[in-house]
């Protein structure tokens, strides 16, 4: 028999709802936990790469993500003080035919909200912030913020990088700092007409660089500007940042950059911090999953995509028979299958964390002439596609 689990998802972000989803395609009884008074998601754009987008088209997204995402015909690296081209790989049918699926650039609105609207009426439980928990004989009590309480068979950890769950399966967190920090935000392309919007653009100067990519079907552009600096320490997707100074960082630049800076009307500041890869991330009925797993700095673009093959891989997993879920056969059988879950996940998404510190526009840098090398494009994209062809429904554990 294959029971039906009640299981609490913590966290409402892009990995916990693909989670609820994959997890509500196999019938179990999913309630997700959300710490925000309501589902109104906030961010700028974000990378879905072919390993992600496959899952999503194989649960019957495919449609909305066509309408939804913006497939970039190519990839441009242009030189930071003039603007020329220096070099430009094919993306769209040409990374298609490579990897099996699309690659998409997409406003994290717009995946959250196709996510959510997915998922039956009911799932999320918004303002619901998860203080503390325990494992009973008989299953997992939660505790949240204002004194209520919930009880569920298993517990998925998807509280981002600032874990609770994660906290208290793994102890204090050592959060790892890269001395650098991002500028993001979304201008409007009639704003800066001289950018197209079918491209993911960098410019990459001697320590700071400048990524633009198109979302909502070009209309708009988020920009990522990556510039060292020891002293901004705000690991948060909300923390204001100064224009002032944004528009300081690139003076000097080309005109086009310089345009895309004046066009800003606000801007987010993150510091980007990694954690070391945990060395294990089950115990009992409680799992992690997406960053609360792994968080990893954003230069291979994939934490969207491993959150996604974390949920796929986890509701394969928990769909294993078992004996029923209160009982102590049924909670080793619990524990098992969460082991499997991580044995299948931690190798692959500590490789990707690990790669992602010194990986994509990281490794450009201008030559001595003040220009790109041109050759660092093609290992730009060997460094990823061993990530964006994995197929995470391909490489099932298989559950005795
Ligand atoms: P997250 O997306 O961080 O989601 C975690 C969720 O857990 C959040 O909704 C949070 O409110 C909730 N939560 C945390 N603690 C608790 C608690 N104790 N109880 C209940 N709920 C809790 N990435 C980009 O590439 N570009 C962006 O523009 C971008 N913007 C972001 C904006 C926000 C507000 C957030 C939260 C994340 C953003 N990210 C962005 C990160 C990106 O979404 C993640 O790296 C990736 O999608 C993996 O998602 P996740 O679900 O594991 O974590």
């Amino acid at each position: 028999m294959v029971p039906k689990l009640r299981i609490a998802v913590v966290g409402g972000g892009i990995g916990g709802l693909a989670a609820a989803l994959a997890l509500t395609r196999k019938d179990h009884r999913v309630r997700v936990f959300e710490q925000a008074p309501e589902l109104r998601e906030s961010g700028v754009g974000m990378h879905l790469g072919p390993n992600g987008s496959r899952l999503l088209e194989r649960w019957g997204l495919g449609e909305r993500l066509r309408a939804l995402g913006v497939r970039p015909t190519g990839m441009e690296v242009r030189d930071w003080a003039h603007g020329t081209t220096l070099v430009r790989q094919p993306m769209g049918d040409e990374w298609l035919a490579e990897f099996g699926a699309p690659y998409y650039t997409i406003h994290r609105a717009d995946l959250h909200t196709m996510l959510a609207e997915s998922l039956p009426s009911g799932v999320v439980r918004p303002g619901h912030r998860l203080e503390r928990f325990t494992e009973t004989g008989s299953g997992v009590r939660l505790e949240f913020a204002g004194g209520v309480r919930a009880e569920a068979d298993v517990l998925i950890g998807a509280d981002g990088a600032h874990s609770v769950v994660r906290r208290t399966l793994a102890g204090p967190d050592t959060a790892v700092f890269s001395g650098q920090s991002a500028f993001r935000g979304i201008v409007a392309r009639d704003q800066v007409p001289a950018l197209p919007g079918d491209t993911l653009l960098v410019w990459a100067g001697a320590d700071a660089r400048m990524l633009v990519y198109p979302v909502r079907g070009g209309e708009f552009l988020t920009f990522v500007a990556v510039v060292p600096d020891p002293r901004w320490r705000l690991e948060s997707w909300t923390a204001s940042g100064e224009l002032d100074e944004l528009a300081a960082r690139f003076d000097g630049w080309n005109l086009d950059v310089k345009s895309l800076v004046a066009a800003v009307r606000e801007t987010r500041r993150w510091a980007l911090y990694d954690r070391e890869p945990l060395a294990r991330w089950s115990s009992g009925a409680v799992t992690l999953l997406g960053d609360a797993a792994h968080p990893m700095l954003p230069h291979h673009g994939q934490g969207v995509s491993q959150a996604v093959e974390d949920a796929a891989v986890l509701a394969h997993c928990l769909d294993a028979p078992s004996d029923a879920p209160s009982t102590p056969a049924g909670r080793r059988r619990i524990a098992a299958v969460l082991e499997a879950y991580e044995g299948a996940r931690r190798p692959h998404t500590t490789r990707v964390q690990l790669g992602s510190r010194g990986g994509g526009s990281q490794r450009l840098r201008p030559d001595e002439d003040g220009g790109e090398s041109t050759g660092t494009m093609s290992s730009l994209v060997q460094d990823v596609s061993w990530i964006q062809r994995h197929d995470a429904e391909a490489a099932l554990p298989r559950i005795p």
